[in-house]
């Protein structure tokens, strides 16, 4: 698939470029308490080891803001500080060494604490991600513009960012989450025609895996797939780990990021002679653990099976109580139900070496 994506200014969050047509950037947000130093560094680096690029932690006290020095210093990936409504505790992690800010400068407090938080970011030249959620809308601009909807959204994001903008502060990221994801889209469409500051993407509170991961797909892929967006959040209840996941399989399925192998299971049907569920099950964890982006198929049938199976780095079709194994587009061999999990890993182990070997050539 290719996309034309928007084009927009880039910043910096340490060495993770965000916007300007860079990778769109995968975060999370740690869900420990911040206060707990030892804690939040090892969820981090779980996270990291995950393929989280950024993280958000949040700082809800000035306890939190202190251990951020510890927090940053030793995290492998940029540390985001999550702020409301004191902007004392903004100027603090500003101190204590924060790749980026989240604040909705609406709710910091004062003007003269959105001026004091400009200044600094500006000075040190950290980024400011100004995040207006469809629970935390400037109340004015809602009861003029008939409530919650795409106009008010972004009026209010809008006027959030002028609050730093007049301070001549530009480093700005913006996000415009809702939990509806039809009222995301929408928002995130007007709000790439009025600026070209990079966009932070998310469907917000999105719920439990089972609802929450279709929700995210469909608010962050379908804006994905019109050019908007620079780096996402997948925001679930449930471990950050799993954001990370659901963020890499949406980028993967529009071909926007490459990394880790991609599965192509087919759903099985009246045609499909071998048992196919298990092994799909047993291939599924084998892949999460590798880097490489390949492609595996585990398709049921000589229907639609073959053709898919070659068009991926290798796979295994299934036929009447045999299996068809796939390399590059060949059939390389025919086995049983109880030879094909180790044929296809062994096929697995060959594609991933193919892919490091043509990457060092
Ligand atoms: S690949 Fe074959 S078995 Fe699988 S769903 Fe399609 S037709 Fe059915």
């Amino acid at each position: 698939m290719d996309f034309t994506r928007k084009d927009t200014k880039k910043l910096w969050l340490n060495d993770v470029a965000i916007g300007g047509n860079a990778p769109i950037v995968v975060q999370s947000m740690n869900n420990t308490d911040t206060r707990d130093v030892e804690a939040t560094l090892t969820q981090i680096e779980n996270l990291a080891a995950a393929g989280c690029e950024v993280t958000r932690v949040a700082v809800p006290d000035s306890i939190a803001a202190n251990a951020l020095r510890d927090i940053v210093e030793r995290s492998p990936i940029p540390v985001i500080a999550d702020i409301h409504f004191q902007a004392t505790l903004a100027l603090q992690a500003l101190e204590n060494g924060v790749a980026g800010l989240r604040i909705n400068p609406g709710n910091i407090g004062s003007e003269q604490g959105v001026k004091e938080i400009a200044i600094k970011a500006l000075e040190k030249r950290i980024p400011i991600r100004v995040g207006v959620n469809s629970g935390s809308l400037d109340s004015e601009i809602r009861d003029k513009m008939g409530g919650v909807n795409p106009d008010s959204m972004v009026a209010s994001v809008l006027k959030s960012c002028k609050m730093l903008e007049q301070y001549d502060f530009h480093d700005i990221c913006i996000s415009i989450k809702a939990s509806d994801p039809k009222l995301t889209i929408d928002s995130y469409r007007k709000l790439a025609q009025e600026v070209d500051y990079p966009l932070h993407l998310g469907v917000t509170e999105a719920g439990t895996p089972k609802d929450g991961i279709v929700r995210s797909a469909v608010g962050i892929g379908t804006l994905l797939a019109e050019g908007i967006g620079d780096t996402i959040r997948v925001s679930l209840t449930a471990d950050p780990i799993l954001e990370v996941e659901t963020a890499y399989s949406i980028l993967k399925s529009l071909g926007l990021r490459s990394k880790g192998a991609l599965l192509i299971s087919c759903p099985t049907c009246g045609r499909t002679e071998v048992d196919l569920q298990i092994l799909a099950e047993q291939v599924e964890p084998l892949l999460t653990k590798i880097e490489e982006p390949i492609k595996v198929a585990v398709m049921g049938c000589p229907v639609n099976g073959p053709g898919e199976a070659r068009e991926a780095d290798c796979g295994i079709a299934g036929g009447r109580n045999i299996y068809l194994i796939f390399r590059n587009g060949e059939v390389v061999e025919k086995v049983n139900q109880e030879n094909a999990l180790s044929a296809l890993k062994r096929e697995i182990e060959i594609a991933r070496k193919k892919y490091l070997h043509e990457q060092q050539n």
